[in-house]
């Protein structure tokens, strides 16, 4: 099979390639975008986005996202729900590889493809994530399913307050695990969990087990790191919001990134260590990592692609 010619291949499809979508489709670049496995990216499990200028009455982030991709099309981007699962950066242009094996030569690639949930590592905790036994790092997707019920949210940042609100609209009662005597998510947030009667903050506790009986969570074991006590919560859902790594791995034998994936841009750019290759949104911001950060840098990564494009004469 014959290799596709492309001028710009974007991976990715959260606000970052999007938005590289919607500058490259104007500039003539005639870029096919490649959505990857979660097209839409981590607004898709997002609730209400009050913090993007412009939806002065706030957005549901999939919603925002339909929008973002109805803009796109707009502009005659190629969007294929399909997953880069290999990349080959040596030469010009560069190679890529979809999960049908159809091969790409990129003249530009532009890299969003945004970061993922991390999990505790617990011993049982991504079985019962995987086979609905109670397990979740998506309280807008699971949530519904423990109506009525008691449920336990890990972490302190704005994720886990998002999802212990969330989950106290639907639960009965929402136990936080929060592993410092403070949290790290922003004042507002942390106002609003105080607030609700039925969200029960548990400080210096780390999870120790996650109890299941019949492959279903029973409850958790909770250990105080400064006490030493053990507690046992009785619990039926158990959402993880601990943060997130970046969806790097594929290209990592070919760019600079830090230690934990985070791709390394150059200075005021979008530019990565290879030439014609750009990277935006999360994949290379651990800083910011905002919807409306990732649609300046995909912006950016579109506005390099086009003048790389033009130097080297190829547009
Ligand atoms: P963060 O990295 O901000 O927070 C992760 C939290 O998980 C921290 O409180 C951390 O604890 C805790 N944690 C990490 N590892 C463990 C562990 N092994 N055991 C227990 N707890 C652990 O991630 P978020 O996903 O919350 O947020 C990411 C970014 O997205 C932030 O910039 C945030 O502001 C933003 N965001 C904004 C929203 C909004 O504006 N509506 C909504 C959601 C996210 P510790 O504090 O002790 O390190």
């Amino acid at each position: 099979m014959s290799a596709e010619h492309v001028n710009c291949l974007i991976i990715g499809s959260g606000p970052a390639g999007y938005t590289a979508a919607i500058y490259a489709s104007r500039a003539n670049l005639k870029p096919i975008l490649y959505t990857g496995p979660e097209p839409g990216g981590q607004l898709m499990i997002t609730t209400d986005v009050e913090n993007y200028p412009g939806y002065k009455d706030g957005i549901m982030g999939p919603q925002m996202m339909e929008d973002f991709k109805a803009q796109a099309e707009r502009f005659g981007t190629d969007i294929r729900y399909e997953v880069i699962t290999k990349v080959d950066f040596s030469s010009h242009p560069h190679k890529v590889w979809t999960d049908s094996d159809t091969e790409i030569h990129a003249d530009s690639v532009i890299i969003s493809t945004g970061a993922s949930a991390k999990w505790l590592g617990l011993e049982n905790e991504e079985r019962l994530a995987t086979t609905g036994g109670g397990v979740s790092a998506c309280a807008v997707c699971d949530g519904f399913f423990y109506k009525g019920q008691d449920v336990a949210v890990v972490g302190a940042g704005d994720t886990a307050a998002e999802e212990a609100l969330y989950l106290s609209n639907i639960c009965t009662k929402v136990h936080m695990v929060v592993r410092r005597d403070e949290m790290r998510a922003s004042k507002i947030m942390q106002a609003r969990v105080f607030k609700k009667e039925n969200i029960i903050v548990h400080w210096n506790n780390n999870t120790k087990t996650i109890l299941e009986e019949d492959g279903k969570v029973t409850g958790i074991e909770l250990l105080n790191s400064k006490t030493n006590e053990e507690t046992t919560i009785p619990v039926t859902g158990f959402f993880v919001a601990i943060g997130h790594k970046p969806n790097t791995g594929i290209f990592k034998d070919w760019l600079d990134t830090d230690e934990t994936g985070y791709i390394i841009t150059k200075a005021d750019s979008s530019k990565t260590n290879v030439e014609g290759v750009f990277a935006s949104g999360d994949a290379q911001d651990h800083v910011y990592r905002q919807a409306v950060t990732a649609a300046g840098t995909g912006c950016m990564a579109a506005l390099d692609a086009e003048r790389y494009l033009g130097e080297k004469g190829i547009v």
